[in-house]
């Protein structure tokens, strides 16, 4: 029997981390501290950050360290229950940036249709439209400006993580067919929980 479930595994897609028991159990322990659908909190509207305090830094790590154990690319403040305008993000592969008070200044018109996961969505894809370039602007944890022209993933995932601020979550964006899919892996689910 064991055998046939190293057979399995090894047959698995190339991912190394999914494969990694102790990574999985990090994972776990992160989703477990992540505001899962539908939890109220996920659709009410956060309030700008006023107070560039010690609180909002360590709010910024925590959210940071969740991302990265979760395994996204992005996390925002209303997912892990605080109410404030602020998310994490990584612009690039090797970085991840909090913005505060984060502001959509440009959108393009043009725009693309894309699969979206979310972290506090767990197992369902759906297709959402998203400008395809955008510029955003906020503060740091610190209160320095700051100011991010982005294209592609980069872009869809900071019009993501804003929605997340003002209660607005994928499946609000989808089309009608692939929310009425999702609610159908979903509702299962949270007649369990
Ligand atoms: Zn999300």
């Amino acid at each position: 029997m064991s055998d046939d479930v190293d057979e399995v595994l090894d047959d698995e897609p190339e991912d190394d981390e999914e494969l990694d028991p102790e990574r999985e159990a990090r994972r776990r322990l992160a989703l477990a501290q992540i505001r899962q659908y539908p939890d109220a909190a996920l659709k009410l509207q956060a309030r700008p950050v006023e107070d560039f305090d010690d609180e909002l830094k360590s709010l910024v790590e925590r959210m940071k360290l969740l991302m990265h154990d979760a395994a996204g690319i992005g996390l925002a403040a209303t997912q892990v229950g605080v109410l404030r305008r602020v998310f994490v993000f990584q612009p690039d592969e090797d970085e991840v940036v909090a913005v505060v008070n984060p502001e959509l200044v440009e959108v393009s018109d043009e725009t693309d249709v894309a699969d979206e996961g979310c972290l506090s969505i767990q197992g369902v894809m759906v297709p959402v439209e998203r400008s395809l370039n955008v510029t955003i602007t906020g503060k740091d944890e610190n209160g320095a400006d700051v100011r991010y022209e982005l294209a592609g993933y980069a872009a869809r995932c900071v019009q993501h993580e804003t929605d997340h601020l003002d209660g607005i979550l994928m499946l609000d964006r989808t089309t009608q067919d692939a929310r009425r899919e999702a609610l159908g892996v979903l509702r299962p689910r949270i007649v369990l929980s």
